[in-house]
């Protein structure tokens, strides 16, 4: 099974990559992680997307996509879950030739679905220790001692990327950026919408069961 997992900041993503991971022993892969991988081991590609790292540019799509290529060749029988990539339909395209070209070509894209104030009042409840690094929920996972964290004592912090206007902007780049995505893959017949609410297996199961109809 070869899927791309789509869904915005908070919707569980990559809490449900793992699980799929576990159930059905797919790969998961991160272009994120699977760049710094490659810059570290200083591979061809590596040093190319250093070049662009270094002067604070982009690195563009080709670049990303030889390296995303590496780690989807090699992804075993299972197959793979892809996070965080394609973002534009331009990658999207590439995507899908690199991966006809090994000829692994993607079976479904699923489509995490969480209403915006759900969105916002899961987001905007987390804090974190700024000493130990320790991350809390207000509703899902609170301290002891009401702003105290568990571990060191800290005062737990709110960041500002995690209050509710700075989440509505966010929420919006992601929806003008993923929605023609999300468009080209439905033409394609490959796009699956997942309802991500309600417990955390209850959503793995309705995935489980969207990616294998
Ligand atoms: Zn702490």
């Amino acid at each position: 099974m070869r899927i791309v997992l789509f869904g915005p900041p908070g919707s569980g993503k990559g809490t449900q990559a793992s699980i799929l991971k576990e159930k059905l022993g797919m790969a998961h892969i991160s272009t994120g992680d699977a760049l710094r991988e490659a810059v570290a081991n200083r591979t061809e590609v590596g040093l190319k997307a250093k070049s662009y790292m270094d002067k604070g540019e982009l690195v563009p799509d080709e670049v990303v996509i030889a390296i995303a290529k590496d780690r989807l060749a090699s992804a075993g029988d299972a197959g793979f879950i892809l996070d965080g990539f394609p973002r534009t339909i331009a990658q999207a395209e590439a995507l899908d030739a690199a991966l006809d070209e090994i000829g692994k070509p993607l079976d479904a894209v699923v489509n995490l679905q969480v209403d915006e104030e759900e969105l916002i009042r899961r987001l905007s409840g987390r804090r974190v220790c700024p000493g130990c690094g320790e991350p809390y929920h207000i509703d899902s996972k609170p301290s002891a001692v009401e702003g105290r964290c568990d571990k060191c004592g800290g005062e737990l912090m709110h960041r500002d990327d995690d209050k509710p206007e700075a989440i509505r902007n966010r929420l919006g780049v992601y929806n003008n950026q993923t929605a023609p995505v999300l468009g080209y893959y439905d033409g394609r017949g490959l796009l699956r919408n997942i309802e991500a609410v309600g417990a955390i297996a209850e959503v793995s199961d309705r995935i489980v069961q969207a990616i294998r109809s």
